[in-house]
């Protein structure tokens, strides 16, 4: 047996990591010392078991609150709503947002089984009703999944009276917030079209 096999078969479980890439980084991991492996494998231990999630928006986090939603500075009034807390990563690289964000944990897709109820609408809309934003930001991809979440969510937001903006067109269709290039995510955040 090949003795880095049980190494390859973990490191293609990492998204992005075929065959090749995985006996790359297995070959890489032999290459340095063991200190800086245990390093690295404990951090990723201790990453894991440090993480949990902001109450207020959902965004990962080292402490009930996030540093977003602790930083004062930031506009209190504007919220963005993202699938997933990548994406807020997403928006941050690009400097431009400025408010605070709301995560839902996923998009509703019947198919897949996830329905309006396994989102976190419900603390959503509370948190609309708690605190008086002005404008409400989708910054959700733009595929079938997305748009009717966005639809959904119009629906619901409706009869709280805000700005409901999405980011602009520009971001291709069927693409994904994450991987989209900085000037162009942040052309589609400035140039946001209004909903209702
Ligand atoms: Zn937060």
């Amino acid at each position: 047996m090949n003795p880095l096999e049980p190494l390859i078969s973990e490191l293609k479980r990492l998204p992005g990591i075929g065959d090749k890439s995985a006996q790359r980084l297995a070959f890489f991991l032999l290459s340095i010392s063991e200190k800086d492996v245990q390093k690295m494998a404990s951090t990723m231990v201790k990453t894991r078991q440090a993480i949990v999630y902001c109450q207020t928006c959902f965004n990962i986090s080292l402490s009930e609150t996030c540093y977003l939603c602790k930083d004062e500075k930031r506009l209190q009034n504007v919220l963005c709503i993202v699938s997933e807390p990548k994406d807020i990563f997403a928006m941050e690289r690009t400097g431009v947002y400025k408010g605070l964000y709301h995560v839902l944990g996923g998009l509703i897709s019947p198919l897949d089984g996830v329905h309006p109820e396994s989102l976190r609408i419900k603390e959503l809309v509370e948190r609309l009703q708690k605190q008086s934003f002005n404008e409400v930001v989708f910054a959700i991809n733009p595929t079938v999944e997305g748009d009717s979440t966005i639809m959904y969510l119009s629906a619901i937001l409706e009869p709280l009276k805000l700005q409901i903006t999405k980011l602009a067109y520009g971001l291709p269709m069927g693409s994904d917030i994450d991987y989209a290039d900085e000037m162009t995510l942040a052309k589609a955040i400035s140039s946001r079209s209004v909903i209702s």
